[in-house]
């Protein structure tokens, strides 16, 4: 079935949905992204990405091209126009296209590109992984030191997939300085007893939406959290792993470099907050 894609103020087959090879998204990566959830036909933690979409936007000097209500009625729309019943909402917005190759930002004539298209994923939230948890390697992070801005730089995340797939686990967990950054395109975390430790904040990492939500939930529900780095070999040995992002939601992750963590399977606190974490989602979506 062919979609229907929002490029620059409209609705257009797929097919049409094109954009020039001047573009400073394509010839310098030049871009920021989110991807949104969608359950039910309904738009998950909406506002979080809105704000990750202007912070990235604001770091890189880019103006942002909607106000968060008229963001809010493109993403409907394009659920609407394409029967998205669970599945994502990509959204890209481009430095645009200044008409040639130039390392320097063109002036504020040029506008940005914006483009959004929609990822079916039937029962998205039931995915069978959730049920065994993923199996990750561990990879030396040789990222850009602005982690924290949702670019399109999305190459040597897509090597750590590669490597995972390679080595016939699901993902890849980043490492820099002996301790674990995050996922390829996640959140990592590891529990021991009842206490959640993740990475604080800082440029080495994305600021998770489904991070924030999920360390509120779990403070909400009187859990330990502390926000510290930790190693792989700290978390072969943790009771529990998991990782967080905004379309895996909250994932077990069951063996690191493979060592089995905890018993082997997914712990009961990741199932507790996967838990939480969708009932509430699906009760707050717009
Ligand atoms: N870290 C990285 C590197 C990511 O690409 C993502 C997913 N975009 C995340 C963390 C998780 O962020 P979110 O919960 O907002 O999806």
């Amino acid at each position: 079935m062919s979609r229907i894609v929002y490029v620059n103020g409209s609705f257009v087959p797929e097919a049409e949905a094109v954009v020039s090879v001047f573009d400073r998204g394509f010839l310098m990566a030049d871009a920021v992204y989110e991807v949104t959830s969608v359950l039910d036909g309904k738009l998950i933690d909406f506002a979080g990405h809105c704000v990750r979409l202007a912070r990235s936007l604001g770091e890189l000097e880019m103006k942002n091209p909607h106000s968060e209500a008229e963001w809010l009625q493109i993403h409907r729309d394009l659920v609407d126009q394409n029967g998205l019943v669970d599945g994502m909402i990509y959204l890209q917005v481009t430095r645009g296209n200044p008409g040639d190759r130039d390392f320097v930002y063109p002036g504020p004539e040029v506008m940005p590109t914006v483009v959004l298209f929609t990822q079916s994923k039937p029962g998205l939230a039931d995915n069978p992984a959730a049920k065994v948890g993923w199996k990750v390697i561990s990879i030396p992070d040789l990222r850009w030191d602005r982690r924290d801005i949702k670019t399109v730089q999305l190459l040597y995340p897509s090597m750590g997939k590669m490597a995972a797939k390679k080595a016939g686990v699901d993902d890849s967990w980043f490492v820099q300085d002996g301790v674990v950054t995050e996922g390829t395109s996640n959140n990592a975390y590891i529990v021991k007893g009842s206490k959640i430790i993740t990475r604080p904040l800082s440029n080495d990492i994305l600021h998770g939406i489904t991070r924030v939500a999920v360390l509120r939930l779990a403070a909400e529900a009187q859990m330990e959290i502390e926000e510290r780095a930790f190693s792989v070999d700290e978390a072969q040995r943790a009771d529990e792993a998991f990782i967080t992002s905004a379309s895996a939601f909250v994932m077990p992750v069951v063996e690191i470099d493979g060592t089995a963590v905890g018993t082997g399977k997914p712990g009961q606190v990741v199932a507790r907050l996967r838990e939480i974490y969708l009932d509430e989602m699906r009760r707050a979506a717009v």
